[in-house]
């Protein structure tokens, strides 16, 4: 989980705006949904979480992405089946990620 001190920086860089660019979603080339910094958590309008790009990377501003509540929840759909579905958001750098490692492996 991620500290309020990174979120509140990374809630900053986002512009107060979803920065999820997965195309897989249904807002088109980025999300761009408001966020409110009080509502995160919160699931309704203007709600949000930071979530991590990689899973298994640091606790730090550069892996984290801020989210809607709408896109967190299709991200963590996704992430829990990334492996059989490799084709979906493919946009998502953690995704590229574990699926090189996959490959690699594979040769
Ligand atoms: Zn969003
Ligand atoms: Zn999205």
């Amino acid at each position: 989980m991620f500290p309020k001190s990174i979120a509140l920086e990374a809630y900053n860089r986002s512009g107060r705006r979803c920065e999820c660019k997965c195309s897989y979603h249904n807002h088109g080339q980025k999300c761009q949904n408001i966020l409110i910094w009080n509502r995160r958590g919160f699931n309704g309008s203007g709600g949000w979480e930071v979530h991590p790009i990689d899973n298994n990377g640091l606790v730090s501003l550069d892996n984290c992405e801020i989210l809607c509540k709408s896109c967190f929840r299709l991200v963590k759909k996704i992430k829990n089946k990334d492996l059989a579905n490799p084709g979906l958001c493919s946009m998502r750098p953690a995704l590229k990620n574990s699926i090189s490692t996959t490959t690699t492996t594979g040769l």
